[in-house]
């Protein structure tokens, strides 16, 4: 097994000789072997960091060479994109044309953060005196700590590593313990391309132990953080101690509001795809469907008919339109929610089971449309985090909202009307960090994501994306020092 860590610009084991074995979640396959650290690695890729940064290697480097850089790693990407698709659809079990467009996505994350980092030249402030310059400049924060899910491996810890990079951070890695490897070849990309030394670490291993030292580490400046509610907050605990910069982008329970008027087919289509794309894996997923009472039988019966239909299977069968979910432990705990859902009077109108037949090797889950819920239901209002949704109706407007708003998250919903002055309003009163009128999912690298509420604080993408990783340092000159006279003389 070659070694898989990466710290200080070597390739190293762990120090105490830990391994996990990496299985495809479509049939249990061994993928690969790993190694495994623990809490002395990690905290060695955190001085490796910290050396890294504070030496100004990358720190120094021209803001626009930093960029130039990240659109070298978006061209080494779109190169190798076959190895990289391939090596997360065998660690995620997705689909491989569904791993290709998100190593699509990611280089385009690279080419804006490269972009954007070249136009970076700080600003400057109308101190109201010609005695005074003084200017705004965006200093890197300093050793970031970059912790990432399962779901999109690569595309979240792109979304960390490009804007971090391109504002002259030092980071330490660390992706969910499941899906290990497209994050090894973005390492050996960024070797390759010639990143100094110790500027990008890895680590690789289970939360508490490989990830523990990430939060509560003195020399660790910052933490952007993208997974589930309770670890989110337990890090944002943690961290407070040393008072760290935090970034959370947490779990989501994502309206999708259908108006009587909405277009039916493309709505029905598109309420299939939030709920079940990447089989439900998604932090934006529309696993809480709002439909207005007039059209809800007819809407829900069609959805029902389409979700029964989804084909189920592994990464490279070309038959398959929906994969697995990523562990046994993972389908067993959305299974508890919908049976959780039917003993407090949900009725399951399909779905609801696991793959049979050949799907029995994996991890397969039938997509469920459960409906006859009510919103106290924690069928309702917690992140199952897999291909399940409910129906809710609604009579007016103002209750649609009531309805979409009432989640102690705040990721993203939607609304799907023909009425344009209506999906404004509604837009604008929904509580949620993305709102998509007449579509579901789409985001943008120049458009700023992240939640209200408790789906976390700080933005990912877009300017704000960058700024994440910037201290606005304030430059004040006196042009013309004289004495203050603020202490007379005695
Ligand atoms: P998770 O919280 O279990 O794990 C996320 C990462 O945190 C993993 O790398 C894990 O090893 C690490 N971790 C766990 N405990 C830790 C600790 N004590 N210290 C440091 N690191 C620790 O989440 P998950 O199950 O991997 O991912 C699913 C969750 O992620 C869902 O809730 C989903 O909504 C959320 N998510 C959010 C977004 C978003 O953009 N808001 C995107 C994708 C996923």
């Amino acid at each position: 097994m070659t070694a898989t860590l990466f710290i200080d610009g070597a390739w190293v084991g762990a120090v105490a000789g830990g391994t996990r074995e990496i299985r495809n979640p479509a049939d249990g396959e061994l993928v690969a072997v790993v190694d495994e650290a623990d809490e002395q690695d990690t905290i060695a890729a955190i001085a490796a960091a910290r050396r890294a940064f504070d030496s100004g290697a990358w720190s120094g480097v021209p803001a626009p060479e930093r960029g130039d850089f990240l659109l070298r790693v978006a061209a080494g990407l779109r190169e190798r994109k076959e190895e990289f698709a391939r090596a997360e659809s065998l660690d995620t079990g997705k689909r491989i044309v569904e791993s290709r467009i998100d190593m699509d996505d990611i280089a385009a994350c690279f080419d804006y953060f490269g972009k954007l980092a070249g136009q970076d030249a700080g600003r400057i402030v109308d101190a109201g005196s010609a005695d005074v310059f003084s200017r705004i400049e965006y200093s890197p924060v300093g050793v970031c700590a970059l912790i990432t899910p399962w779901n999109y491996p690569l595309l979240q810890a792109a979304w960390k590593i490009a804007p971090a990079l391109a504002a002259g951070n030092a980071f330490v890695l660390k992706p969910a313990e499941l899906t290990p490897h497209t994050a090894i070849l973005m390492m050996r990309l960024l070797e390759d391309l010639g990143l100094p030394a110790g500027v990008a670490n890895l680590v690789l291993g289970a939360g508490a132990t490989a990830g523990g030292p990430l939060s509560t580490h003195p020399d660790v400046d910052m933490v952007s953080f993208t997974g589930g509610l309770v670890t989110g907050r337990l890090i944002a605990a943690n961290a407070a101690a040393t008072v760290k910069k935090v970034a959370l982008e947490l779990g989501g329970k994502n309206p999708n509001v259908v108006f009587a008027d909405a277009d039916f087919d493309a709505a029905v289509d598109n309420a299939l795809n939030a709920a079940f794309v990447h089989s439900g894996q998604v932090c934006s997923a529309g696993a809480r469907l709002v439909v207005e009472e007039s059209i809800a039988e007819r809407f829900v019966d069609e959805l029902v008919r389409r979700a029964e239909g989804i084909r189920l299977g592994g990464p490279f069968d070309d038959e398959a339109e929906s994969g697995p979910l990523i562990s046994a432990a993972h389908r067993d705990k959305v299974h508890a929610y919908v049976q959780a859902g039917i003993a407090e009077g949900a009725r399951v109108r399909c779905g609801g089971e696991f793959g049979s037949g050949e799907l029995e090797k994996g991890f397969y889950y039938r997509p469920t449309v459960i409906d006859n819920v009510s919103r106290g239901m924690s069928v309702v209002r917690d992140e199952a985090f897999g291909p399940t949704v409910t129906v809710e109706t609604f009579a007016t407007e103002d209750e649609a909202l009531e309805i979409a708003n009432d989640t102690f998250y705040g990721l993203a919903g939607a609304v799907w009307t023909q009425d344009a002055a209506r999906a404004q309003r509604v837009a604008q009163r929904l509580d949620h960090g993305t709102v998509w009128i007449n579509d579901f999912h789409p985001y943008l690298p120049q458009a700023e994501w992240g939640g209200f509420k408790q789906s976390g604080f700080g933005r990912e993408l877009g300017p704000t994306g960058l700024a994440e990783y910037q201290e606005a340092k304030h430059i004040y000159q006196n042009l013309a020092p004289a004495v203050s006279g603020w202490f007379p003389e005695h």
